[in-house]
């Protein structure tokens, strides 16, 4: 058995051609979505990514900018950058890309964007509304893999679901959409004792763990979904996800691919935040 391939790629491209008529609309009515990527330092892979979430918006008609600044910026000149921001009828999405240089306290910054405009969903409120079960903003990426279980048919009713990885950005708000799609959630993380007894028995295997090829072909149940949510660059500079593709395409029942499987829905997510955070500020949604 091979695993059919849940394509992330397709899928982004499907669902950004579908915002442009959601973008002129708003925009006719002098709502044109706009969002805000603020940049601290020069890590590449920062640069690579706030520099395809602003392409990602301008693409589709969107307004977008970047506000890089130097990695010694004080704290409170970004904060007193986000509190303008904050007041710009503007702006419909403030976005802090992580990680912060160490002299920032990162829950003030993210606490300090205002929950109409936080599109990654990271402030303590939308954490909040999210474990309620009534959403404001989802997290991109989480967000992401909901998109792509629709897209794969995956009926997550009643599942057993397995999450490795328990970060704020990743784990935790994955596994608590999966618990508010009615399945039964597991999440491991590094002091789990035996990953193996929870990754074999699971219908759904969301791997976000950091390590490239760590979720192997004897690690999962045949027949299983199983998401990767990995990025990593390995010595020779290619990319690949936390699992073994090669390893367990014979073993999953559906598989998603690294790259073109949640990468691309990341930032297509971010811009569906920034469209209904403008669409809720227009009073049409
Ligand atoms: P973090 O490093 O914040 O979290 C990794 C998690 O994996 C932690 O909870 C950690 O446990 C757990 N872990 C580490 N080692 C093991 C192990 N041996 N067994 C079980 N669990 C383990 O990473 P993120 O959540 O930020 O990201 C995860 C991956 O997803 C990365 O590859 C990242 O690059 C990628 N990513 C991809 C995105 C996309 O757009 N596709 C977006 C964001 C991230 P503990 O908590 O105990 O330390």
């Amino acid at each position: 058995m091979t695993a059919q391939i849940i394509d992330g790629k397709a899928l982004a491209d499907e669902l950004r051609q579908s915002f442009k008529a959601r973008v002129e609309t708003l925009t006719a009515k002098g709502h044109k979505p706009g969002l805000v990527v603020i940049l601290v330092g020069e890590d590449p892979a920062s640069q690579v990514y706030v520099k395809n979430k602003v392409n990602g918006c301008l693409a589709i008609g969107m307004h977008s900018e970047k506000i890089v600044y130097d990695r010694e910026v004080d704290q409170q000149v970004v904060l007193d950058k986000i509190a303008e921001l904050n007041a710009d009828p503007a702006i419909h999405g403030i976005l802090v890309q992580l990680p912060l240089p160490k002299h920032f306290d990162e829950e003030k910054v993210l606490e300090a964007i205002s929950v109409e405009k936080d599109v990654d969903g990271f402030h303590a409120e939308n954490v909040g509304a999210l474990s309620q079960g009534a959403p404001r903003f989802i997290p991109c990426t989480p967000y992401g893999v909901m998109k792509m279980f629709e897209k794969g048919n995956v009926d997550l009713t009643g599942k057993e679901a397995v999450v490795i990885g328990r970060s704020n950005i990743v784990g935790k708000p994955m596994a608590m959409l999966l618990i508010n799609a009615g399945a039964t959630v597991t999440v491991c993380h590094s002091k789990t004792k035996d990953l193996n007894f929870h990754t074999k028995r699971a219908d759904i295997v969301v791997a976000a763990v950091g390590k490239p090829k760590f979720v192997k072909g004897d690690m999962i149940r045949l027949g299983a979904v199983v998401i990767d949510v990995g990025i990593n660059r390995l010595p020779d500079g290619k990319l690949c996800g936390d699992v073994d593709y090669a390893d367990c395409l014979e073993v999953a029942g559906q598989i998603t691919p690294v790259p073109g499987g949640v990468g691309p829905m990341t930032i297509t997510m971010l811009l569906a935040n920034t469209i209904e955070a403008a669409e809720r500020k227009a009073g049409i949604r």
